[in-house]
């Protein structure tokens, strides 16, 4: 019975074996599958500009655009554009700054969350080109956290952009930042076009833009949401839409306290 009792054991530890490698196989493709994506994806947002670049270029040097002022000036003013939407496609890139394994690099400090969402908002009401009404619900106190201040800046940014983007004039917003013993939230509600609930999984997707027919109406590139929430997730925190079409949108991150992110990032 000794035999069979250790053929039974070798045996599980084949079976074991075996589902351990199926398992890694499975990762190694699904990982495979979502570079491939990520760089078909890039390839083809890269080569429009690209394209319309060189046929401007085109049109200035062999079609006689250069004669013509006002053609002359249409066709470098479609350049300048282009341009404008290659570089700051590729400082998101750049900005998501994702490492193999770990993803978002994260660099801690202690900060004020209150101050960055604050500074946040006042940034919006200066730049925003859109009539834009803020109601806060912000604690009166400044409200510490450990976590990485850019990024988590660039977060809150991100949200705003998009409740503005996503709205008609005039911009109604909802912010409200809370703690509780565990974990701090901060709600960015917007009472623009709102997602579909169909949609609503994918939009923290790469590239991902809820489809509008042809061509949208608003530009973007879809990384913004995708680059949040890794930046939220890499902080052990967490981030849920909830939506109604024609009703707006709230988003809603959570993030733990500093006990558990210190000992998160310090433990491994
Ligand atoms: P981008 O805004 O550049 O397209 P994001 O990753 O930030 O990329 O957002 C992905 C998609 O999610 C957007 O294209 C849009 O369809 C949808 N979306 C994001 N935020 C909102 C919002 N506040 N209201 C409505 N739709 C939104």
């Amino acid at each position: 019975w000794v035999q069979v009792l250790f053929s039974i054991l070798l045996l599980i530890a084949l079976l074991g074996t075996f589902i351990y490698l199926l398992k890694t196989i499975k990762k190694q493709n699904e990982l495979a599958l979502l570079r491939r994506s990520f760089i078909n994806n890039m390839t083809h947002e890269l080569k429009t500009p690209v394209a319309t670049v060189m046929a401007a270029i085109e049109a200035i040097q062999h079609f006689g655009a250069k004669d013509d002022k006002v053609k002359m000036e249409k066709y470098l003013e479609i350049s300048k554009h282009e341009l404008e939407h290659l570089h700051e496609m590729i400082e998101r890139v750049l900005e998501l700054n994702v490492d193999e394994t770990n993803g978002v690099v994260l660099s801690l400090s202690r900060f004020d969350i209150r101050r960055v969402v604050e500074g946040a908002l006042q940034a919006l009401q200066v730049s925003s080109k859109k009539e834009v009404h803020i109601s806060r619900d912000l604690p009166d106190e400044p409200l510490f956290i450990v976590g990485d201040e850019s990024h988590l800046r660039n977060v809150v940014a991100n949200l705003l952009d998009n409740a503005v983007k996503y709205s008609e004039e005039p911009v109604l917003l909802h912010i409200r930042l809370k703690e509780d013993p565990e974990r701090v939230q901060l709600s960015i509600s917007d009472k623009g076009k709102g997602i579909d609930p169909v949609h609503q999984k994918q939009i923290f997707d790469m590239f991902y833009r809820v489809p509008e027919g042809n061509l949208h109406a608003v530009k973007g590139f879809g990384l913004g949401l995708a680059y949040v929430k890794q930046v939220v997730s890499r902080h052990g925190g967490e981030i849920i839409v909830r939506s109604a079409l024609g009703e707006g949108s709230t988003f809603t991150v959570s993030l733990p306290m500093k006990e558990v992110l210190l000992k998160k990032e310090n433990h491994g």
